[in-house]
């Protein structure tokens, strides 16, 4: 069951969230002010309404997690989003990074090989608020070509090389951004960024700890 009411102690322990996200480094104002308002215990079972607040990973189902929020926030400050731009994210799951994407004004379209996970945000009643989120069933590392390119991509799993289809999906000047390595061990946060004559520029971040990035569908 998930309850759908945003009292003034979702709103009190939200802010003290966003202001724990700063203390830890995050200074993009849009994604902290995208933190301070997308209600996360929508996404969580009611069950999880006392924690949903605090900066943890929780459980969705299907043996799949909603990332914690410090990491939400920092694959989004590094993605660098402006108002309209095209942006592909690979995991759905809770459909969070895809709010806290929308709340910056991106078209967003998001991918999950989970088909249950998938059916669950079709019934989500709050992100009807977000005409901007298109949602799709599929593998990952397929991307969507029908509707490439993309100014920006989002891995929200952990890669174990970076996927060429991906690449080409993104616009000369696009930006990827992505945990890479294999989910046994830690990822390193790694941006790319896709240069005029086709070839690829590489930094790297801080590490991370992400749910494995899987080949095909899960029907
Ligand atoms: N962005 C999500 C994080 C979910 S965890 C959130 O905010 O809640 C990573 C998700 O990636 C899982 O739901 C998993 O099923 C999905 N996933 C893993 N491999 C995938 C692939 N190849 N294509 C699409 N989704 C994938």
């Amino acid at each position: 069951m998930r309850m759908y009411e945003d009292t003034y102690r979702h709103k009190g322990l939200r802010r003290k969230l966003t202001d724990l996200v700063k203390e830890k480094g995050i200074t993009d104002q849009r994604v902290l002010d995208a933190i301070n308002t997308v209600p996360r215990h929508f996404f969580l079972d009611s069950a999880f309404d006392e924690v949903a607040y605090e900066d943890r990973a929780f459980p969705i189902g299907v043996e799949q997690t909603i990332s914690q929020p410090y990491t939400v926030a920092y694959q989004t400050q590094l993605l660098d989003v402006k108002p309209f731009e095209k942006v592909l994210e690979i995991g759905t799951g809770s459909a969070y990074q895809s709010s806290i994407l929308a709340e910056l004004r991106a078209q967003v379209y998001t991918v999950e090989r989970q088909k249950q996970l998938f059916e669950n945000n079709k019934k989500f009643a709050y992100i009807k608020k977000y005409p901007n989120i298109k949602f799709f069933y599929g593998d990952g590392y397929e991307g969507l070509p029908t509707y490439a390119p993309f100014d920006k991509i989002l891995i929200t799993a952990a890669a174990p090389f970076i996927p060429p289809k991906l690449v080409e999906q993104l616009k000369p000047g696009g930006k990827m951004v992505l945990p890479l390595g294999e989910y046994t061990g830690v990822q390193v946060m790694t941006r790319l960024t896709r240069l005029k004559d086709g070839s690829v520029s590489e930094e790297q971040f801080d590490n991370f700890s992400f749910v494995e990035m899987k080949e095909g569908k899960n029907p």
